[in-house]
């Protein structure tokens, strides 16, 4: 079984499109892929409904959308017997765990997504990146820590992009054991996503290193593209396999109503 379970709902010119009609280009592009199953995961804060939970610009200047027709446009598609999830890529918001949580159990998901794009409203990935503020190292640790309550909060099925931090280069030697005994305690999922080899760093989320410990503690996985274009659905997932294969991973999680089930991978 291979699954593309991070995508976000957009037309070929990445403009916004949460219409079922949208989502047939995905499901062609990961039939000619190779890719059993897909699922989209929109940015929670481009939604209207859950406004609330947003204080950093960069969001809160996004946050017009509908978040019905996104959720209607998936299932419909669903209900047509395309092979596709309801899900969505959620930011983390320390201190808001509850209130995010009533917000979202308002609609049908097969899966969440947890994300830290941000850290005291300074971006990991966008400007104003907080490790112009703070340094390198120090972003590094303020992520795992943050990365850490994610997971602690249950609120997630997945974390995605989970080395987020070394996107444009920024490297530190890290010890993964302190992280990944925080995931492997909450129960909670890691992605693994070639995104990363379209960005600078030029390799796939997580570092073999992480991926490795999270072997170890048992610690299962997704797989994803983070496509925000149908052509990019499952895009050098050759290279994901691989590098699962090699830390020892025999099963991708497959998600449904909140509930996963290990399948083989490939
Ligand atoms: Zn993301
Ligand atoms: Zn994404």
């Amino acid at each position: 079984m291979i699954v593309d379970y991070h995508m976000h709902l957009r037309n070929e010119r990445e403009e916004i499109a949460h219409d079922t009609r949208s989502v047939e280009p995905f499901v062609d592009a990961a039939r000619a892929a190779g890719v059993d199953e897909i699922g989209f995961t929109e940015h929670a804060y481009y939604f209207s409904q859950l406004r609330a939970l947003w204080s950093v610009p960069y969001q809160t200047e996004r946050c017009v959308y509908d978040l019905d027709a996104y959720v209607d446009a998936v299932l419909e598609a669903r209900e047509r017997n395309l092979p596709v999830k309801l899900g969505l890529e959620l930011d983390y918001v320390p201190g808001r765990e509850d209130e995010t949580r009533a917000l979202l159990e308002l609609y049908p998901w097969d899966y969440l997504l947890g994300s830290v794009h941000f850290i005291d409203g300074l971006g990991i990935d966008s400007a104003p990146r907080l490790a112009d503020e703070v340094g390198v190292e120090e972003m590094w640790r303020r992520y795992f820590e943050m990365l850490g309550r994610a997971a602690r909060s249950r609120l997630f099925d997945s974390l995605s992009h989970p080395d987020l931090p070394k996107i444009f280069g920024d490297r530190v030697e890290f010890d993964y054991t302190e992280i990944c005994d925080a995931i492997a305690e909450s129960g909670v999922a890691v992605e693994v996503s070639t995104a990363g080899l379209r960005k600078p760093v030029g390799e796939p989320y997580p570092h073999p290193e992480f991926l490795g410990a999270c072997r170890e503690r048992g610690i299962p996985v997704t797989t994803g593209s983070d496509a925000h274009v149908p052509r990019l659905v499952g895009q050098d997932f050759d290279q994901a396999l691989e590098l699962l294969r090699s830390a020892g991973y025999e099963t991708v999680t497959v998600l449904e109503r909140r509930q996963g089930r290990q399948e083989p991978l490939g």
